[in-house]
Parts: C-alpha cells; sequence; structure tokens
C-alpha cells in the first residue's frame, strides 16, 4: 500500500460496519489497513452473508454464490493489506466453464478458453467460431470503456469526474452499447437461438432481463471467458472465511450475533443535515466517528435510521429490484459424470420465463435449471459416490407469493426435468439423500435484502444500471454504503469493490 493511503497520524477514525458480508468485510480490511480501529457487527454466527455454507448430514452446500470471477479484486485487496491471498485461498481456473443442456437435446461444454470455446460452439451449434470471437472483441471493447472507470471509481464524487481517465473514457462512451437491450444485441451477432440465449443468460448475473438490461451488460461474456471462471477450493464460502482471517490479523473485531438496531444520529451544528454519532447493539450505544452500512439500502434507511422520507430512499424504490432465487440443496446418492462443477438446463422459451419473473411475479413453468456441484472439485463436499447438488431456478422477487407451494410446484418441475435430462435408470428424487430449500422469503429474512433480492436494483432499465445508491450518503455525514445494492452493484467482485469505493471515501473524508 501506497503509504499516503493511510490516515494521517491522530486523525485515524473508528468505524463501525454494520454486516459481515464481501461489502462489508472488503470495507473494514481495507479500513484496518489504512489504520483506522474497525469493528464489524453481524447478526448471524458465520461470515459471508449470502455467501454462507450449511451441512446436511454428509455435504456442505455453499448458499448462494457459486462462480468466481475477477480473482484480481481479491488479490488487490490482499495486496493493499500486505497480504498474498494464496496464502488463504486456493482457487483454480475452470477448464470447462459450464456445461449447457438444451431441450432439443444439444449439449455444449463452455470452455474457459476462448478459442476453444469458439471451435465447440462451431461444431455443436453450427455457429462460425468466428462469430463468437468477433462477438468477445466488442465485449472487450466495452470492457476497456467501461470497467475501470464505473466499476473501481465512485460514481458521486468530483474527483472522479476532474480525472484524467474519465475524460479518456467519455470520448469512448458509445462502445458501452447503452442504447439497445442485450437481447437485441445478441441476435445482431449470432444466428443460432441457442447461442443468443446462452449470452442473454448473464442478465440474470445482476438480477436482470436480457429483453430489458441494456447491452453494456455484455461485458460479462468477455470477463468470464477471457479472463476466466474460477472455483475456490473449499466451496465460495472459503472466501468470507479468507477475509475474516485477513481481518482479524489487521486487528478488525469482528462480533458475530450481534445484531446493529439503530445507528445513532444527531443533528450537525452550524449546518444543515445529520451526522452519525455511531451504533446501537441491544441496549448498548457504541460510539463511531463512521458507520459503513453493508446492509440493504432499502432496509437502512427504514430500519436502522428511522428514515421512511429520505429521498435517496424513495429515488432507490423507484427502480425494479433485481430478480430472487429459489434453491434446493440435495445430498445425492449416486454420481452424474454428465454434470460439471456448473451446469445450466435451458427452459425453452426464455422470453416467457422472463414474463413470468418480472411481470407475473411467479416462477416460471418451464425454468432454465442451474445446478452447481462443489465436489466435483471439493471432494470433502460429499460422501463417496455422493454429490451435493445445489440448484437454483430464478425467482421473482418476494411479492406476496405462497412459497411453499410455489417451491413444492417447481420441485415436480425440476426432478421432472432432470430424469429427462440426465436419463439414469432410476428417478433423481429416490437419490435425495439430504434435502433443504431456501425461497426468496428466506433470503430477505437471513440477510435483510429487500424483498429477497439477489443483486439490489435490477437493471431492467438503461438508468438502473448506472443508478445505484451512492457510497457515501449525501444526507448523513459519515455514513456509507457497501455491498450488492449499492455502486458498483450485486455479484460478489462488485460487492467487494463497493468496499473497496466506501473505504477510500472515508480516507478522503478525513485526510
Ligand atoms: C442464491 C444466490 C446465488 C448467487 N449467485 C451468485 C454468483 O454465482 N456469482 C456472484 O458473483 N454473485 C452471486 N450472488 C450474489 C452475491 O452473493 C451477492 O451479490 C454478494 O454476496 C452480496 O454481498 P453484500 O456485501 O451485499 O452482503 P450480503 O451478502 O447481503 O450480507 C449482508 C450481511 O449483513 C448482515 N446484516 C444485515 N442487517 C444487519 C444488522 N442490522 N446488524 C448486523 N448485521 C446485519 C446480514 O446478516 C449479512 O450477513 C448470489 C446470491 C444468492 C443469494
Amino acid at each position: 500500500m501506497n503509504p499516503s493511503e493511510r490516515f494521517p497520524a491522530g486523525t485515524a477514525p473508528s468505524v463501525a460496519v454494520v454486516g459481515a458480508g464481501l461489502g462489508g468485510l472488503s470495507a473494514a480490511i481495507r479500513l484496518a489497513s489504512m489504520g483506522a480501529r474497525v469493528t464489524v457487527y453481524e447478526q448471524q454466527s458465520l461470515p459471508g452473508g449470502k455467501a454462507g455454507s450449511e451441512t446436511r448430514g454428509a455435504y456442505r452446500f455453499d448458499t448462494g454464490p457459486s462462480l468466481l470471477t475477477m480473482p484480481y479484486v481479491i488479490e488487490e485487496l490482499f495486496g493493499h493489506a500486505g497480504a498474498d491471498w494464496t496464502d488463504y485461498l486456493q482457487v483454480e481456473r475452470l477448464e470447462v466453464i459450464c456445461n449447457y443442456f438444451w431441450r432439443d437435446g444439444t449439449r455444449l461444454h463452455a470452455y474457459g478458453d476462448p478459442e476453444r470455446f469458439a471451435a465447440e460452439v462451431e461444431a455443436k451449434l453450427g455457429e462460425p467460431a468466428g462469430h463468437v470471437l468477433a462477438y468477445l472483441e466488442y465485449a472487450r471493447r466495452i470492457h476497456e470503456t467501461a470497467s475501470e472507470l464505473f466499476l473501481w471509481n465512485s460514481l458521486h464524487d468530483r474527483r472522479t469526474y476532474l480525472s484524467r481517465l474519465f475524460w479518456s473514457r467519455l470520448v469512448r462512451l458509445g462502445r458501452i452499447d447503452a442504447m439497445r437491450s442485450m437481447h437485441a444485441a445478441n441476435a445482431s451477432f449470432f444466428r443460432d437461438p441457442r447461442l443468443v440465449q446462452l449470452f442473454d443468460r448473464y442478465a440474470t448475473y445482476n438480477g436482470s432481463s436480457p429483453y430489458k438490461t441494456p447491452a453494456t451488460l455484455n461485458i460479462i461474456p468477455f470477463v468470464e471467458y477471457v479472463q476466466g471462471g474460477y472455483v475456490v477450493n473449499g466451496g465460495i464460502h472459503a472466501l468470507p472465511r479468507a477475509l475474516e482471517r485477513l481481518a482479524a490479523k489487521l486487528g478488525v473485531d469482528i462480533r458475530y450475533g450481534e445484531r446493529v438496531d439503530r445507528i445513532v444520529t444527531e443533528a450537525q451544528r452550524g449546518r444543515r443535515g445529520w451526522k452519525v454519532r455511531g451504533v446501537e447493539v441491544g441496549a448498548t450505544f457504541v460510539p463511531a466517528d463512521a458507520v459503513v452500512s453493508n446492509v440493504d439500502v432499502s432496509v437502512t434507511y427504514p430500519q436502522l435510521l428511522a428514515d421512511e422520507t429520505s429521498k435517496q430512499l424513495r429515488r432507490y424504490r423507484s427502480f425494479e429490484p433485481s430478480s430472487s432465487g429459489l434453491v434446493f440443496y440435495w445430498g445425492i446418492r449416486g454420481e452424474f459424470p454428465l454434470l460439471t462443477v456448473n451446469n445450466i438446463l435451458f427452459g425453452s422459451d426464455y422470453e416467457a420465463e422472463f414474463r413470468s419473473i418480472f411481470d407475473e411475479r411467479r416462477c416460471p413453468d418451464d425454468p432454465t435449471i442451474y445446478i452447481n456441484v462443489t465436489s466435483k472439485v471439493t471432494p470433502s463436499d460429499a460422501p463417496n459416490n455422493g454429490e451435493n447438488w445445489f440448484i437454483l431456478v430464478n425467482a421473482p422477487y418476494v411479492d406476496g407469493q405462497d412459497w411453499a407451494s410455489e417451491s413444492a410446484r417447481v420441485r415436480e418441475i425440476v426432478i421432472r426435468r432432470l430424469d429427462a435430462t440426465l436419463g439414469g435408470a432410476r428417478s433423481v428424487e429416490g437419490m435425495i439423500e439430504e434435502a433443504g430449500v431456501m425461497t426468496p422469503e428466506d433470503i430477505a429474512r437471513r440477510t435483510m435484502s429487500y424483498r429477497g433480492a439477489l443483486y439490489g436494483i435490477s437493471s431492467n432499465s438503461r438508468l438502473a444500471a448506472f443508478a445505484r445508491h451512492p457510497n457515501r450518503s449525501p444526507d448523513y455525514a459519515g455514513l456509507y454504503f457497501c455491498g450488492g445494492s449499492t455502486h458498483p452493484g450485486g455479484g460478489m467482485p462488485l460487492a467487494m469493490l463497493s468496499g473497496r469505493i466506501a473505504a477510500n471515501l472515508i480516507r478522503y473524508d478525513h485526510a
């Protein structure tokens, strides 16, 4: 770390971080390595928030995210703290990122090497390899224009707009393809509808519909195919555990099972507005110079600040929440060589699937099914001759649905589809040794995410993609935000970058 990034002697603040999600832990580590005194309050008994872990019998499951991209975000954070990330975490670049299955019987290995992937697409789908390579080159240009500016910097700090980076990117802004939908762009590149569907799926990486989200999100295939998709040895939960260890080494005090009930504020003397004084944990008031909320913006305002009328909250809530997920955790007694770590079984009508999720707010009748099997790379996650299946179906955010009947209905659809696709002698039903389910309502309750949205707001409009909540509160001095509901967005690497941005803003503000 550059010594000038440390808080000047005598100015290091005390900071309370609310929530040990990936954003909160990243902010805590960065602040502690700059010299701040940091306490993290986490209501659950483990770190990671959505990236949790649970064990059922002899099977271990990651509760949420599964595919890691942009590992250099982790490397940068550890490097900032003077640590080598490989001492804390083992990751492996996937040779096959995902196996795809279509209803017509087509199967495709999505290789993590662009040339090999393009050749596989040509062999299996008949789409010329050159089309895929041209597409990834187009995605690279979006990445080159947008990534550093939009993902690594605050969009609400004037320094960003005074930077050379901003002006150099501004002249190339047309390249980010924000004026048409992701689907329209993909359909213009490919003639095979299966390939369009494959690339349209990347809209779900931030909980959006490809028919509405801007084509700027086509940055994601570049990240996945060119920079690589990774698995973490020990499962994704090993990531928050690694962050927890690093934080502890830097002196961060992480308090599990402690829920922050209120962010305490007072009127600013001689100025309009409010400033934070600390947090209330049960009956205890803990003073702090700054507070970082890793809690969903839509929950922070009404519940932690008792502020229902905030302009920020109203603006934020005017955007549609992202989709949620219905997850089945199944310990399977049996082995399925057709499956790899990540697998997608596509539904037959993608447009109907997104109509169902966002317009009708019910789980699709013919959903795309994602199966993640970490025991393929971490054998200790399942017993011998067993596999730990994490099955995710995209689901609407909570809006009055009956989740008991929705999950029973979807479970049957999933079993039928798995039996038809995997073609085993026995039904999958009879091989389920351990079973759990997580509905959007459970996600909302466990991680306090508004309406169970996985990624904060969706990017279902041109503006929403750039309209996430700022990382510094415009209304409360000393209050900062990180996590998937804030800039730059949801998903593991972006949540971690939000922690970076929030910590840097605190550093600037205490200069
Ligand atoms: C099923 C599922 C699948 C996903 N798949 C992927 C994927 O494949 N790839 C990917 O990149 N992303 C994926 N995501 C999204 C990713 O998990 C999130 O975007 C990211 O982990 C969010 O991190 P966060 O910093 O917002 O914190 P969160 O995970 O939202 O954690 C917030 C923490 O704050 C705590 N908290 C809340 N209120 C309080 C309070 N008052 N006091 C104390 N603590 C409090 C909560 O308990 C929680 O631990 C998935 C998410 C889910 C649920």
